[in-house]
């Protein structure tokens, strides 16, 4: 699971980082909205957490712009600011969910686990059992919605022995 951070707060960004690393995440950070929006398209990150005050181009329009540019990737933008209004305007333009600093880092990651199960939910075809989830295309399998890494022998075990799946509905 590849992570990229956006973040100019350079302490709150470690802090951060240090819990996903902790976590067994790949992490790559950047601290400015040019930057980190070249890294979102080019570096291929599983979810993008973005922050919404940037030295240069605003967390919100980076947002646009990858939407605009058809990249379904999770975003969970983070901010300052507060408000029922930005909230609105964070999810409208296309982040998955939303968080206000300070928060607690296992908000953040509870946070993460739910964007990526709805994201990977979306996935077809996919067979599921309790937070298992194990996605055909992909050949991959997914806990409580993180990736997890099999040999192609564990996949084909735990794909032809897992008890009672049962499709899962298609993408919204
Ligand atoms: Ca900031």
């Amino acid at each position: 699971m590849h992570i990229l951070l956006i973040e100019d707060e350079k302490a709150l960004a470690r802090v951060i980082e240090v819990e996903l690393l902790l976590q067994g995440m790949q992490v790559t950070v950047r601290s400015d909205g040019k930057s980190g929006l070249a890294a979102a398209l080019d570096g291929n990150p599983d979810l993008v957490i973005l922050d919404w005050m940037l030295p240069d181009v605003e967390g919100i329009h980076v947002c646009r712009a990858l939407r605009s540019q058809k990249v379904d990737l999770p975003i969970i933008m983070i901010t300052a600011r507060q408000g029922v209004s930005d909230e609105v305007r964070g999810l409208e333009e296309g982040a998955d969910d939303y968080l206000v600093k300070p928060f607690d880092m296992e908000l953040l990651l509870a946070r993460i686990r739910a964007v990526m199960r709805r994201s990977t939910a979306g996935l077809a075809p996919c067979l599921s059992c309790g937070s298992i989830v194990l996605n055909d295309d992909e050949h991959a399998v997914y806990r409580d919605g993180l990736p997890v890494h099999l040999t192609n022998k564990e996949y084909d075990i735990l794909h032809h022995t897992g008890p009672d799946t049962g499709r899962l509905p298609p993408a919204h």
